[in-house]
């Protein structure tokens, strides 16, 4: 059995005094029956990490280099982030792939690496509004699914989440019928290439405008595993009610 995976993305958000809102999290879910994965700036990492300890929060990067170490001026390590607390790293997320001209092979690279450095991938794909329109997203999906997922992936270090680019931040998302179909897709993909074992192991996600009021819908589609949620993670108020969705 898949175990429920609810998980947050800070993104460019949180300040030292935003760690009480993990606390407060922690304090509300002390036995929860689901994974929770708070994914806060790398520089909070290391502090949240001395919060929360002896909570069942865990916590994540949003990034990291495909190399391990050197002359890469700004940039995080697999095992940096690790050392600082964290045992998963989101990869590809679509703001990456647009702002930082991120392509699915270098984050098959990136991922490649952190799973190496013992840390889980959440690998993000997703249309955009125009790919929706003019091709056929199960075509886009399947690219950047091969593509940007390395061999060797299991259940264990790699998490996939299917956040189409217009329902992120938007208040939009697609049908229950859309977002089962993408899911179904991914799984039998994955199925195909890993075997039924692994296939059948690895978490997916949704992501885009997930809130506490969308969340039990969601969270009823099969093959949702959870969720991959951004401005509602950043309070306790606002992430719960998801966690507890997922319950
Ligand atoms: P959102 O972001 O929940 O604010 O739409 C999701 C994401 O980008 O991961």
């Amino acid at each position: 059995m898949r175990r429920k995976l609810a998980a947050g993305n800070w993104k460019m958000n949180g300040l030292r005094a935003g760690l009480s809102e993990m606390e407060a999290l922690a304090q509300r879910h002390p036995d929860p029956r689901v994974d929770i994965l708070l994914c806060p700036p790398a520089t909070l990492i290391a502090p949240a990490a001395q919060a929360l300890s002896g909570s069942r929060i865990a916590l994540g990067g949003q990034d990291c280099h495909a190399e391990t170490s050197g002359a890469y001026t700004g940039d995080l390590s697999a095992g940096m982030l690790l050392d600082a607390g964290a045992g998963a790293v989101i990869l590809g997320h679509s703001e990456r792939r647009a702002l930082h001209r991120e392509t699915s092979e270098e984050v098959r690279v990136k991922a490649r690496t952190a799973q190496a450095a013992g840390l889980t991938t959440v690998i993000c794909l997703g249309e955009s509004a125009f790919q929706r329109e003019a091709t056929n997203t199960l075509d886009i999906i399947g690219a950047q699914l091969s593509l940007s997922v390395p061999d060797g992936s299991t259940g264990v270090n790699l998490v996939v989440a299917y956040e189409p680019v217009w329902a992120i931040g938007s208040g939009k998302t697609p049908t229950p019928g859309e977002i089962g179909e993408v899911h179904t897709f991914i799984r039998a993909r994955l199925e195909s290439r890993f075997g039924p074992g692994v296939g059948r192991s690895v978490r997916l996600l949704y992501g885009g405008s997930v809130k506490g009021d969308n969340a039990a819908e969601i969270f009823a589609i099969p093959d949702v595993d959870g969720a991959l949620v951004g401005g509602a993670s950043l309070t306790a108020a606002d992430f719960s009610p998801i966690v507890e969705a997922l319950e």
